[in-house]
């Protein structure tokens, strides 16, 4: 049985940054993730600048080999009526790859990596989390995602009367000649509302690749109304009419409309696993990074690992990302005065989709960056 301080199951962004701030606290870190790296994740690929500042990432680094969009404008509109287009003067995101981006993360963690390793077994034995029978540790952390086996510890998990998103998303590198058809800009990706303002599809060029997807937080029809908007896209151009591959599917939670508990008796969730993306945007990297950097400063300020000592850490989430159960309803499910018929002509507004749209809920250009500590 090999001994650790902490195991960590799950090596996407929220694990990987909890294992890199850890092991440059000392602390002896076993990492779990049942894919081999480089590996695929379900995902847009759209990330924040506070994502790059947070993880000490220099772009122009970065890019050197991998494809990094940057993003200076955003087109949005409401499914059947026409987008506007803002210009923002400058780059306000970025575009990446999941297969190079996770990769990346995980190449910058030391600690030893047990990849290809799916978590089959978690048992609690006098006061140590023993995993598949090889591994001990008095602290487990649960980023395995949405459907983490660390998070069906506690009880929750998938079919727990969770609202969660369902989305499809499909990812893909252009011909030349797709290339040409495709109206679509890499430094204005898409963003197009369903009517019901339930969810939105995207489409958003990274360099020669095509991700287009459609998310909703009541997945009733999903393939209806993703197929119904894939064809709108097709006929005004904007993408390409072969699209190779099937669209894939994946779910996960937003933040006021999770319950998942967050801390217990030396185990402890970040990231998907937490249920932590924006309740507006669906954006989950920046939480999970952000989630990970405030585990490492509770763990490594615990004198135990009792929930009562990590329960801090569910207090630093409430402080950064608010009060669940007050949020209810600003999710997906939008406010009241923003029901139709207001709606469609807020969406064709500039300062509306710029100034709330994107510079608030999908920026969040007012929440300053989150650094390590230390
Ligand atoms: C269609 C779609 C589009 C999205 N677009 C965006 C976007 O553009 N920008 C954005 O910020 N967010 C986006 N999100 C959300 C974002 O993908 C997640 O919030 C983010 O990946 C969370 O990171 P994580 O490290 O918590 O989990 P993950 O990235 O899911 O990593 C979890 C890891 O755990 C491993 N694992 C799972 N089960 C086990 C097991 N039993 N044993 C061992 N290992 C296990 C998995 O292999 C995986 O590597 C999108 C989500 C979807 C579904």
């Amino acid at each position: 049985m090999d001994h650790y301080d902490v195991i960590i199951v799950g090596a996407g962004p929220a694990g990987s940054t909890l294992a890199r701030s850890l092991e440059d606290a000392g602390k002896n870190v076993l990492v779990i993730d049942k894919a081999s790296f480089p590996r695929d994740k379900t995902c847009a690929g759209w990330v924040t600048p506070a994502v790059m500042e947070s993880l000490d990432i220099n772009p122009a680094n970065y890019a050197n080999g991998r494809t990094l969009q940057p993003i200076r404008r955003f087109r949005i509109g409401m499914m059947g009526q026409p987008a506007v287009e803002n210009d923002h003067h400058g780059i306000v995101s970025y575009g990446i790859r999941r297969c190079e981006f996770d990769a990346f993360l995980l190449e910058r963690v030391r600690s030893p990596k047990q990849l290809a390793t799916p978590v089959k077994s978690i048992v609690r034995n006098n006061g140590h989390w023993v995993v598949n029978n090889q591994w001990q540790a008095p602290l487990l952390i649960g980023a395995g995602g949405h459907f983490c086996p660390v998070a069906r510890q506690l009880g929750t998990g998938p079919g727990k009367h969770e609202t969660v998103v369902a989305a499809k998303e499909v990812e893909f590198e252009m011909t030349p000649e797709q290339a040409d058809a495709c109206e679509a800009r890499g430094d204005t990706p898409e963003l197009w509302f369903c009517r019901d303002l339930k969810g939105y599809a995207w489409v958003f060029r990274k360099g020669n690749f095509l991700n287009i997807g459609l998310g909703r937080e009541d997945n009733h029809r999903l393939t209806d109304h993703l197929e119904a908007f894939v064809d709108d896209m097709k006929h005004d151009g904007r993408i390409p009419a072969d699209l190779p591959g099937r669209f894939k599917g994946h779910a996960y939670l937003l933040y006021a409309h999770a319950d998942r508990p967050l801390v217990d008796d030396g185990v402890l969730l970040i990231g998907d696993a937490a249920g932590l993306a924006y309740t507006q945007s669906g954006e989950g990297i920046r939480p999970a990074i952000e989630s990970a950097l405030m585990a490492a400063e509770v763990i490594l300020n615990a004198t135990d690992f009792s929930a009562a000592a990590l329960q801090r850490y569910g207090e630093r989430i409430a402080e950064r990302f608010g009060n669940r159960a007050s949020e209810q309803a600003a999710g997906w499910e939008l406010p009241e005065w923003l029901k139709q018929p207001v709606a469609s002509t807020l969406m064709r507004s500039h300062w509306f989709t710029r100034k709330v749209v994107t510079e608030k809920w999908f920026l969040h250009q007012d929440v300053p960056t989150l650094k390590a500590v230390g």
